[in-house]
């Protein structure tokens, strides 16, 4: 099934320059970025977009870091775009991440993790529309 999903590229991956590398996976993959954008989250949307996580003992810290710098987000649309974005992602801490994922190449620890990626189609959805309208999100057709 043809799927979009969001990709947020961290603060940390930012920082560390490997954006390009990022998105030549994702285009590598045929995850095709369908609308990019640079942007810095304030504290209180970083907490509007995890609210879902409101509860947990990481909350605080997770929307520090995310409102900590620049991150890229990304449209992303493919067959099973979700789940393979997930995949390509690797698990949530990069110690357990397998070879070849992302996090696993560019992750430093649980709060440096380099990416986010929606994990259902009811999220996606929410998400990339945190992000971009939708005259956004036709330019490819
Ligand atoms: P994922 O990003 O893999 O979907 P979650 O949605 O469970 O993971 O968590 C959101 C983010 O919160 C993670 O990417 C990670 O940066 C952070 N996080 C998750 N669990 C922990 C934890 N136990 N301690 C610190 N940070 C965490
Ligand atoms: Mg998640």
């Amino acid at each position: 099934m043809l799927e979009r999903t969001l990709a947020i590229i961290k603060p940390d991956g930012v920082k560390a320059k490997v954006v390009g590398e990022i998105i030549r996976r994702y285009e590598q993959d045929s995850l095709n970025p369908i609308a990019i954008r640079s942007t810095r989250l304030t504290k209180e949307q970083a907490e509007k977009f995890y609210y879902i996580h409101r509860e947990r003992p990481f909350y605080g810290d997770l929307t520090s870091f995310m409102s900590s710098g620049p991150i890229v987000v990304l449209a992303l649309e493919g067959e099973n775009a979700i789940l393979r974005h997930r995949d390509l992602m690797g698990a949530t801490n990069p110690v357990e991440a397998a070879e070849g994922t992302l996090r696993k190449a560019f992750g430093a620890s649980l709060d440096c993790n380099v990416v986010h990626g929606s994990d259902a189609p009811e999220t996606a959805l929410e998400e990339i529309s945190f992000f971009f309208k939708d005259e956004d999100l036709t330019l490819f057709g």
